[in-house]
């Protein structure tokens, strides 16, 4: 039994290190004065861990110790990482991997350790890497005007992009001091378009558990209908990049030129071209570049 509980221990002591070293490598050089506080406190929880893993026993109060350090640590960090500190624009094709918010075992027992291993270092980072190459490939394309391949690399981008927003907002929608329910606005959101947080509740895992194949449930926010709602993706590529927004609309649906250009879609699009409202798309740009998601 002790025997056991050692390994246990020495597994995490090796998880909360692996995560101090991954949230330190990639803040290196970062300047803000935000964040050095609770990089500084990652340090310290580092030293522990590395203090803690030279001894030849490791005590159960020593874990609960360092436990307590890395939740409060990561409550911290999240604060700081939800907050419009950083207005940085990630370039054409370097998207990164982000750290988790807490260590691979933080959600045990609901969500074991080697799911969230595989689900933020195998998936996750596959979606980082497709979209990036999308993105290459794209650029590519318009320098050499070469577009025979821009469906392709169209879809990649949409099935990549997908990919790694959503992981990364879903990274942080969770946490291991979760669950309750919200409050404040956001509750009498809740409450003013479901009817009650349990009948909303319902609703998300009706339509979570009914997604066909792969997907997600989302909860989301119209800016039109100035309303929450509950979608589902099947297969999160054949709607959008999810978590961007669009600014300019083009129908191609053959309803929308049909009747006038038959078959020639590509005409209808050249003359489209003479119609665009850009000062419309520029309002729209202007209220969504507000939004401010730390760049990943
Ligand atoms: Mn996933």
């Amino acid at each position: 039994m002790i025997k056991q509980n050692q390994l246990v221990f020495k597994q995490f002591l090796s998880d909360v290190e692996d995560w101090c070293l991954e949230i330190l490598t990639s803040n290196q050089g970062s300047k803000e004065d935000s964040r050095s506080s609770w990089l500084s406190e990652i340090r310290g929880i580092l030293k522990r861990v590395q203090h803690a893993q030279e001894q030849q026993y490791i005590y159960e109060s020593d874990i609960l110790d360092i436990k307590r350090c890395v939740e409060k640590t990561a409550e911290g960090m999240r604060n700081v990482s939800g907050s419009r500190v950083n207005n940085g624009r990630v370039p054409i094709g370097q998207h990164t991997l982000p750290p988790l918010p807490y260590p691979y075992n933080a959600l045990e027992p609901y969500i074991s350790r080697e799911i969230m291993e595989l689900h933020h270092q195998k998936h996750h980072k596959s979606y980082v890497d497709g979209l990036n190459k999308a993105e290459m490939k794209m650029l590519e394309a318009r320098e050499t005007g070469d577009f025979d391949l821009i469906k392709h690399w169209e879809r990649e981008a949409a099935f990549h992009g997908s990919g790694h927003y959503l992981h990364t907002m879903f990274w942080d929608n969770m946490s291991p001091n979760g669950g309750g329910h919200p409050s404040g606005r956001l509750m009498q959101q809740i409450v003013q378009d479901f009817g009650s947080y349990e009948k909303f509740k319902k609703h998300f895992s009706e339509a979570a558990d009914k997604v066909e194949g792969v997907g997600w449930a989302l909860l989301v926010w119209s800016p039109r209908a100035h309303r929450l709602e509950i979608l589902q993706t099947e297969k999160q590529q054949l709607f959008t990049q999810w978590d961007t927004i669009p600014l300019l609309g083009l129908d191609v649906w053959e309803h929308a030129y049909y009747l006038q250009y038959k078959n020639n879609r590509k005409d209808y699009i050249d003359k489209w071209w003479n119609l665009v409202n850009w000062k419309d798309v520029e309002k729209r740009y202007q209220e969504a570049s507000r939004l401010k998601w730390k760049p990943y």
